[in-house]
């Protein structure tokens, strides 16, 4: 079997994420890790916080705690959201580590080796009164192009010109309002992309299997206008991984820290480290998935982001690896497949984290169970274009796939069998040509689901599985056991027989999409085999016995009332408190 790494996209700590955000990178991530465990890969599935950079010293400030602890406390938090929505990480890191410290200098001291860092010289604004530089958007001041008074350093919200901290008239600081500012010296690393255009350019002409999303954003960045451009890697911050070390191939940077674009990504490194540590295995348990000359040239890694995130991970991070490669010493994992979203939209609007406009993750868990939101979120995922949330699709969806076709066949079979032969698989009967056509339709719609899944169809998957969870429906309708039952009594056991093996085929299939209910199931089934099936679907569909004892599960999804759904799409309509 294969080794897969898989990488989610690092949520940024300040802050509770919105369904957007979740499902933008970390549950299709999950899905696909779901997935290929249970086809019987050898899984590496990594996330983490990304905590460094000016947001999260800000974001402390407000909450009145020192950034260490704040950081601390909101990780813990967003590591229950993720246990929440089950999201099956091997290792849910955090970028302020120190394994991520030591792993984020040594590649700026192995690409400074190898001449790919410069140092350049730069004009800052420096506020006097909160004694440090400012980066460009905590700088404020009226806009010299339209008049509005609250515009950014780098942009105007208010008619999205393009500013310089300078252009500004009156400029303060965001911070303190200060309006003590000066502009000073100072020095900041450069990584050198520009001399690494060529190898980056070819590397993304040979991904010729990536979404047109994915590659076209890539080259839009390698060649529009004077096109890759060298990108400052240090600000100047307290908070975050120091930029002067020991072995440093550079003097002065003392007070500056690495800025989070570069560190962030190294994370998924430092975290493979982390979980290494968390269950006392040496360095080269997570070297064998990182390092091809320590055993990974097998790994096939995919990365899961959303479309905003590209940038970073076709250009920026793949410069770090390939630039410190050529040191010839270690050779670190290129990515292999990278999986982009478009945004989920909110009810006519946009989510927004700044304006708190949506749902979020902890809203949703009050709310409703997490197999509900993870099928709804996965089957509408923003994968060729945005797509949006309303409340009525969301009803329409859960009532219909989950309750009507899952649910309603679970429920039926389960009591029709307990009512006329008791909680055990019954015996007798043979398959008819309703049986065998039911059979050869499961292994076609398998062989979709299977390929959708393999291709990161997560919409197409989605509707391969509800299309299996009909077929069962549609032979309970036809075949209709409790009639046949008054005639031909040994015929309807074997109709049983094969309908309860099919609940527990469905959950096994079902598992990465919503892995509490196919719990719910096979627990209700009393087996703990989630085989997934082989080349034989007849053989997965005789796995429980006749005689085997069941347990009639539970209502495995309520629905949606019209009343709840009013409710919440007004709880929700505003901005969160
Ligand atoms: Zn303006």
């Amino acid at each position: 079997m294969a080794r897969h790494l898989i990488t989610s996209a690092i949520p940024y700590i300040n802050g509770i994420k919105h369904l957007g955000n979740l499902v933008g990178s970390q549950l299709p991530a999950d899905l696909y890790a779901r997935y290929l465990r249970a086809r019987g890969h050898e899984v590496m599935f990594i996330c983490a916080t990304d905590e460094h950079g000016t947001p999260a010293e800000l974001a402390a400030a407000k909450a009145g705690k020192p950034v260490a602890e704040y950081c601390a406390e909101m990780h813990e938090v967003q590591a229950e959201l993720a246990r929440g929505f089950r999201l099956s990480f091997d290792h849910f890191g955090r970028s302020s580590s120190p394994r991520n410290h030591a792993l984020t200098q040594y590649f700026a001291q192995t690409l400074g080796e190898q001449g790919l860092i410069a140092e350049v010289a730069e004009s800052q604004v420096f506020s006097i009164d909160d004694n440090r530089f400012l980066p460009d958007r905590y700088i404020e001041g009226t806009c010299p192009n339209c008049g509005y008074e609250r515009a950014r350093g780098d942009q105007c919200e208010n008619c999205t010109k393009q500013l310089d901290p300078t252009d500004l008239v009156n400029p303060r600081s965001a911070i303190s309002g200060s309006t003590r500012l000066e502009v000073r010296e100072t020095k900041h690393l450069y990584l050198r992309q520009r001399s690494l255009k060529g190898e980056i350019s070819a590397w993304i002409d040979s991904k010729t299997d990536w979404p047109v999303l994915t590659t076209s954003i890539a080259r839009k960045w390698l060649n529009d206008g004077d096109g890759l451009q060298d990108r400052g890697i240090t600000r100047d911050l307290q908070w975050g991984v120091p930029a002067q070390f020991e072995g440093a191939p550079w003097s002065g940077m003392e007070g500056k820290v690495f800025y989070v674009w570069f560190d962030a990504p190294i994370e998924y490194i430092g975290a493979t480290a982390e979980w290494a540590d968390a269950t006392g295995q040496d360095d080269a348990a997570w070297q064998r998935w990182w390092r091809t000359d320590k055993g990974a040239d097998d790994v096939t890694y995919t990365e899961f982001m959303g479309k905003d995130n590209v940038p970073f991970h076709t250009l920026s991070f793949p410069a770090t690896i390939i630039g410190a490669n050529r040191a010839g010493g270690a050779q670190w994992k290129l990515v292999d497949y990278i999986k982009s979203f478009n945004y989920l939209n909110y009810d006519g609007g946009q989510f927004s984290t700044s304006q708190g406009r949506g749902v979020f993750m902890d809203q949703a868990l009050s709310i409703l169970p997490a197999d509900y939101w993870r099928w709804w979120l996965l089957s509408h995922a923003p994968e060729g274009a945005d797509s949006e949330f309303t409340w009525e699709n969301f009803q329409t969806s859960v009532n219909k796939d989950l309750a009507d076709v899952l649910g309603n066949f679970v429920s039926r079979i389960t009591k029709f069998c307990r009512g006329k032969f008791g909680e055990t698989v019954p015996e007798g009967g043979t398959y008819g040509a309703q049986e065998l056509a039911l059979i050869e339709a499961v292994g076609a719609g398998l062989a979709s689901y299977q390929a959708s899944m393999d291709a990161m169809m997560v919409r197409r998957a989605a509707q391969d599985l509800r299309a299996l969870w009909v077929l069962g429906n549609e032979y309970l309708q036809s075949a209709a056991p409790w009639t046949v039952f008054k005639t031909d009594p040994a015929q309807a056991a074997a109709q049983t027989r094969l309908s309860l093996n099919l609940v527990r085929l469905y959950a096994v299939l079902s598992e990465p999409f919503i892995p509490d209910a196919a719990a719910a199931m096979l627990e209700g089934m009393q087996t703990t085999n989630r085989d997934w099936p082989g080349e034989s679907v007849a053989e997965a569909l005789a796995a429980l016995p006749a005689g085997h004892a069941f347990t009639t599960p539970e209502v495995l999804f309520r629905k949606i009332a019209d009343e709840e759904r009013e409710d919440w799409q007004k709880r929700f309509s505003g901005i969160r408190s």
